[in-house]
């Protein structure tokens, strides 16, 4: 196991708490990276001190504090030169949970075990300082070493408290690569419909974590139900057998393979290719050659529509997904006048994002149908670069010619010098002039004589 080595702001901060004689430690996700060798993303604290202890204890040494939930325990500390915040939390227990989300109440306890107690899994409830080393009454140093998540306590009673848990163990399950154990999964199943109590935000979030995780392939495989939870539309493409040669999988066994053939980090290509094939089922037809799907990029785009709008994506986000959905089996023949008129309907940054889609949703397809698409695929991409490499032109802002010069021949300003400015580029993506002045002006006094005689 890694060693837990804690940075300079968060041991001052143990230090300042244990001058007016409060115990503290570091807990939860930091302690979990540090033995798995990974590197924290942040430190949080846990102490014996009440928050009002800890507003006082750092306040009369003059170092600034946030009363960030004061509620639940928690004061930001904030540390160092580069102003590094540090969250501390009282040592707490959860109250009931009648919502299957918050604590009715919290209460502060003097207890490290108790606060442990109600942590979610034992991976997660770890803790540790200079003096006790590792405290870790739940087996979360042996599940880590066994890569497995189990819940702190009864599954079932864990996830009736809290729904979100199901998605958190999924998550950490994913992006870890581990496995559940097997009463924590039976619990999973059995309370996976108590994450319709559950803000569509905070599902989003773990949803995210989950698509991004190595091991989100086993994942979405064993959780089939849960992702049905979430995401009803899929509840159709579960089983669904394409009965077509291109296919080896169920619809749904073909999109999660597609999800992790992408390797990426980029959120919206994983989406997108989460909800690429979302509405196959509805436009089936089946003829002697078997089962086909034409067409389905526009049902599948509306229903990401859909469904990025109710988990509360933001729009740049949900924008490229459903450009990518939309198009992601367009025919798009390796030509540089294909490519230019791409690169113009939908910009650089989205279509090398759908070409990331496109090669990720080949290799989830039948093995002796791929080699030729990904070819052509990687030929899309050579002929991108050169594209960009030589700088061509495809949109507006690049065109030679400007309104003015089009408005030189007499055309007075409005909509002719746009039609004719979009006339002119769009000779230029197709090759037929170069993207330089003269040919240009000359165009421009065609394309005017010939719409003066319409
Ligand atoms: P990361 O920050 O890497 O995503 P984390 O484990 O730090 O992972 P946080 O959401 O920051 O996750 O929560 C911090 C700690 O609080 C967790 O490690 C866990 O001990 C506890 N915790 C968080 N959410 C819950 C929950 N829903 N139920 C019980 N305990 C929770
Ligand atoms: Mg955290």
């Amino acid at each position: 196991m890694g060693r837990i080595r804690i940075p300079r702001g968060a041991s001052d901060v143990m230090t300042v708490l244990a001058l007016d004689g409060f115990d503290s430690y570091v807990v939860g996700g930091c302690v979990r990276d540090s033995l798995l060798g990974l590197e924290p993303h942040d430190w949080d604290i846990c102490t014996n001190a009440t928050p009002v202890e800890v507003l006082e204890t750092f306040a009369k040494r003059g170092v600034k504090t946030i009363e960030t939930g004061i509620k639940h325990g928690t004061v930001t500390v904030c540390l160092g030169d580069a102003g590094e915040q540090y969250e501390v939390t009282t040592f707490r227990i959860d109250g009931e949970y009648s919502d299957s989300r918050h604590p009715d109440s919290v209460s502060f306890t003097p207890s490290l075990r108790e606060d442990l107690a109600r942590r979610d899994f034992t991976v997660n409830a770890m803790a540790y300082n200079e003096v006790d080393g590792l405290i870790d009454p739940f087996g979360g140093e042996k599940a880590l070493r066994d890569n497995e998540i189990s819940c702190v306590g009864n599954p079932a009673d864990r996830f009736r408290e809290d729904a979100l848990r199901v998605m958190r163990a999924l998550r950490f399950a994913s992006t870890y690569g581990f496995s559940i154990r097997e009463d924590t999964a039976k619990a999973i199943h059995q309370f996976a419909p108590r994450l319709n109590n559950i803000a569509a935000e905070r599902i989003q979030s773990e949803l995210n974590k989950l698509l991004l995780g190595s091991g989100v392939l086993q994942v979405l495989l064993d959780y089939s139900d849960v992702m049905a939870v979430i995401i009803p539309e899929f509840a159709p493409c579960i089983g669904f057998d394409p009965k077509n040669r291109y296919h080896e999988y169920t619809i749904y066994d073909h999109i999660i393979h597609a999800v992790a053939n992408y390797t990426g980090d980029d959120l919206s290509v994983k989406v997108a290719l989460l909800l690429h094939d979302i509405g196959k089922p509805q436009c089936y037809t089946e003829d002697e050659r078997g089962g086909h799907f034409h067409g389905h990029g526009v049902p599948s785009h509306d229903l990401a529509d859909i469904v990025t709008k109710r988990l509360r994506y933001d729009n740049k986000t949900r924008d490229e997904v459903l450009t990518l959905v939309l198009y992601h089996d367009s025919v798009i023949e390796p030509t540089y006048n294909v490519v230019r008129r791409w690169l113009n309907k939908i910009g650089e940054t989205n279509f090398r994002k759908l070409l990331q889609v496109r090669m990720a949703d080949i290799k989830a397809h039948a093995k002796g149908t791929q080699a030729s698409r990904i070819e052509r695929c990687l030929a899309l991409y050579d002929i991108l670069d050169e594209v960009i490499a030589q700088e061509q032109c495809f949109s507006m802002k690049d065109l030679a010619i400007r309104g003015k010069d089009v408005m030189s021949f007499g055309v007075p300003e409005g909509r002719m010098v746009g039609d004719t400015l979009r006339h002119i580029l769009d000779m230029v993506i197709n090759g037929e002039i170069p993207n330089e002045i003269e040919p240009q002006m000359q165009a421009v006094q065609q394309y005017l004589a010939v719409r003066a005689h319409e």
